[in-house]
């Protein structure tokens, strides 16, 4: 392995020691996520017993990404806290970790269906037996002028934290570009650290993508109540340098100048299908998987953020498909994935749900809301409690709980149960939601 450019990495092994490049290892995993982790561990807890290496671009070892927009970004936690595993963990379980590697080309072995060779860019290759895409996905890109400069930065990655972090003590004014979840998670930590906060939001509401109207209201509230200051409809027409060529401002397309020394921008993410289109896979919002995480040429597994899926939910419409970005959907997807290349049929486990911690005000969402008719709010605003339950024909898919983990965990239970919660009775917010689980 040798490096001879700029553009190239050098691959660091950490872990159990590096296969030859002409040794085909067992199971390959392309993507050291959070899915990819989980992939190795259940597949070792199910007792799969030829060689996995788990290949990751980054030069770190695997880490969890929640706290990097919260207690990483505000000194609360360090990058230690945030390793999954230990060495001696992936030595012990003869799982080859590679970090620092990215994989450009792929070529199938023509004669083994299922089996190829990755071609990395510091020139190794892996050769592999089974392949397994958990690639995750990129943060979307603004393109306006001023988008490159010194302070305009993204945060998906632990080096996108270490470089907004560094940035942090000299800024007084933040901008933040979108108004999802990497945006209010961030705003909300800077604006604890001190900083003055704006967020641009071009769509009507926030968190538009994952709530319904109700609850982007009640963040949007709460959000200005803290002292954010929030707009909406806003669009950027630049971003404007200081006379040594930093950020000074983002120019609105009304003409106004927010000043910022920082400009965070997260506008969503794009699945990473280059692997699966050198491959030949199906893609369509993300590589196209069955319920089985098997895409479309039957051998390649694909989990996380990454793969678009039939919908698990019990009772959703037929052929409906989804990709879910999110710890939980990483975590169980994995699971599917180990079970299918176990040989074993297993469906998705469970009822997808997900979090997010925005300053005091935890977030939790049970089930998806899609194709909801009917609404009903528990605003106890009064206890810190804000919830919105979502409901199609009737039975319930789905609720929004905001600093009620009580409502959270009873509609979680009732849609793991294939039960229902009477809208009715549910609208009485003295009412606990368990007792009406039928
Ligand atoms: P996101 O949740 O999709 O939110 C992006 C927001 O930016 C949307 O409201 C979007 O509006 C808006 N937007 C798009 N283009 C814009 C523009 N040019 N100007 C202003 N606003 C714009 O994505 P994210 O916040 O970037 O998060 C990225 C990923 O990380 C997501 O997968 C998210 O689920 C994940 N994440 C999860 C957590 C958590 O689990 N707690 C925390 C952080 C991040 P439109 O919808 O109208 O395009």
């Amino acid at each position: 392995m040798t490096v001879s450019t700029d553009q190239q990495t050098v691959p660091s092994y950490a872990g159990a020691q590096a296969p030859a490049a002409d040794q085909a290892t067992g199971l390959l995993i392309i993507g050291a996520s959070q899915s990819g982790v989980q992939l190795a561990i259940s597949l070792r807890a199910l007792g799969f017993d030829d060689h996995i290496t788990l290949l990751g671009d980054e030069d770190h070892r695997p880490y969890q990404r929640p706290a990097l927009s919260k207690e990483y970004l505000q000194g609360k936690v360090g990058s230690e806290s945030l390793i999954f595993r230990t060495n001696e963990y992936w030595i012990d379980h003869n799982i080859t970790l590679i970090k620092n590697e990215r994989i450009d080309d792929i070529q199938r072995d023509q004669q083994h269906p299922g089996a190829g060779i990755a071609y990395g860019r510091s020139g190794a290759t892996y050769p592999y037996r089974r392949l397994a895409l958990t690639v995750g996905a990129s943060p979307r890109r603004l393109e306006v002028a001023g988008g490159n400069l010194p302070g305009v930065v993204y945060l998906r990655n632990a080096d996108d934290a270490i470089e907004l972090k560094a940035l942090v003590p000299e800024a007084k004014d933040v901008v933040v570009v979108g108004g999802g979840f990497i945006g209010l998670e961030a705003a909300s930590s800077l604006h604890e650290l001190g900083k003055n906060v704006t967020v641009l939001e071009h769509g009507p509401k926030l968190i538009g993508r994952a709530v319904g109207e109700q609850t982007s209201q009640y963040f949007l509230n709460q959000h200005r109540h803290r002292g954010l200051d929030i707009r909406l409809e806003a669009q950027i027409d630049e971003i404007l340098a200081d006379d040594n060529g930093d950020v000074k401002a983002v120019r609105l397309t009304n003409g106004e100048e927010v000043a910022a020394q920082i400009v965070l921008i997260g506008i969503g993410v794009v699945p990473n299908t280059q692997l699966a289109d050198i491959l030949g896979l199906e893609i369509n919002n993300g590589i196209v998987v069955n319920a089985h995480a098997l895409a479309s040429d039957g051998n390649t597994i694909v989990a996380g953020d990454v793969a678009n899926m039939p919908n698990p939910v019990p009772g959703s419409p037929t052929n409906e498909r989804i990709r879910m970005e999110s710890v939980n959907n990483a975590i169980e997807h994995a699971k599917v994935a180990a079970y299918s290349l176990m040989g074993r049929s297993e469906e998705y486990a469970g009822i997808p749900w997900f979090w997010s911690n925005q300053a005091d005000i935890k977030l939790q969402i049970a089930g998806l809301s899609t194709g909801f008719d009917q609404t009903v709010v528990r605003d106890d605003t009064n206890r810190g409690k804000f919830s919105v339950l979502y409901y199609r024909d009737g039975q319930i898919i789905a609720a929004d709980c905001a600093n009620a983990p009580l409502d959270f965990m009873a509609v979680k239970q009732a849609l793991g149960k294939g039960k229902n919660i009477d809208p009715e009775a549910a609208a009485e917010v003295s009412t606990m939601l368990k007792t009406l689980i039928a």
